[in-house]
């Protein structure tokens, strides 16, 4: 058999990562010049930024041919960007990674080490703290952790962050689950296959802000519950039929008290709260089964979950066209 070097693919999804990126390639060039024993691919994706992330790619692209890139029409989210990197990756073994060095990319080695001793499928990390975040952020994502692994048949790892190295399979794997609404951390979990977990603490961004916001984390929970689990339309069925069991029952204690002491029900304000209650609760459930029908409209669609508007090929040709025109 031919001896062929395996290939890692690193996929980077970048939206606003101009400052970052001059960080983050020759971090990731220094660790390709270690592991040398592995040829490399550096899979940059442009999810629509607004600042000059694209001429920095443009500009890695022309000096270092390991280097590729997309770069989308518009902000697709992360989820996507991720996606599409996934798809464009060649590579035997494929890692994603933020560009802010959040990731270090010195754990590659070690992850690569996992993956050939042939134990694993995955190599993934998690963050054991939670250090420099707000306090009540982490109490949130703690409950949220909680919740929803009591509801799946799989597990989400509480901390885990995307930065994972897999094998050929696993990657396609996450790639044939083609759905429109993206939870990572759920797929990674839905595909199966051994994970070795790493533990690391957690670093702050080089450059740049993050993304995420309070709110933005509230919603991406519930996309989460949402995408992986159907718990809460069942807890709604179990609420309205607990709520019909009560109803029956005072219904009874009405009747039988009026027919007995013959007094009348008496106590409007009461009554007013249990119907405000009530159709709060009605409203709840019914918000539910909206989540779940909005989600599946849009999967209906089949919208693609990206569009790209340029890459790297696209770039290189048309230099060389202008070159060939100017000449
Ligand atoms: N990112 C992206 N599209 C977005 C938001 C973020 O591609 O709409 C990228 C971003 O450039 C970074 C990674 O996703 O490489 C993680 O983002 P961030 O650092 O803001 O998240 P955090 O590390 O705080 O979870
Ligand atoms: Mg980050």
């Amino acid at each position: 058999m031919e001896n062929r070097k395996s290939k890692i693919s690193v996929v980077v999804p970048c939206y606003n990562e101009e400052a970052a990126l001059g960080f983050f390639y020759p971090a990731i060039c220094a660790v390709a010049d270690k592991m040398n024993y592995v040829d490399w691919e550096f899979d940059f994706v442009d999810d629509g930024s607004s600042d000059k992330t694209l001429d920095v790619m443009r500009k890695f692209s022309l000096e270092d041919e390991r280097v590729r890139y997309i770069s989308f029409s518009r902000n697709f989210g992360k989820e996507a960007a991720m996606f599409a990197g996934l798809e464009m990756a060649t590579g035997d073994y494929v890692a994603v990674m933020d560009a802010d060095l959040q990731d270090p990319p010195e754990l590659l080695e070690e992850m690569y080490n996992y993956l050939t001793s042939g134990e694993y499928d995955c190599a993934a990390t998690r963050r054991v703290t939670r250090k420099g975040e707000p306090p009540i952020r982490s109490i949130f994502a703690k409950m949220f952790y909680k919740i929803i692994n009591k509801t799946l048949d799989f597990e989400i790892m509480d901390g885990a962050r995307d930065f994972r190295l897999m094998t050929r399979k696993m990657v396609d794997a996450v790639i044939s689950m083609s759905e429109y609404n993206r939870f990572s951390k759920g797929i990674f979990g839905w595909v199966g296959f051994r994970t070795k977990w790493i533990p690391y603490e957690n670093v702050e961004r080089v450059a740049g802000e993050t993304k995420w916001h309070f709110w933005k984390l509230v919603l991406y929970s519930i996309e989460g519950v949402v995408a992986f689990s159907t718990a809460p339309l069942m807890i709604s069925s179990i609420v309205g039929l607990i709520f019909c069991f009560l109803a029956f029952v005072m219904l009874l204690i009405v009747f039988f008290k009026t027919l007995i002491y013959g007094d009348p029900v008496a106590g409007w304000p009461s009554l007013a709260c249990l119907i405000l209650f009530i159709g709060g609760i009605q409203l709840f459930c019914m918000g539910i089964l909206g989540q779940y029908l909005s989600k599946m409209y849009l999967e209906v669609k089949g919208r693609p979950i990206y569009i790209v508007k340029e890459n790297n090929e696209d770039y290189a040709n048309q230099r060389k066209n202008s070159a060939v025109l100017t000449k």
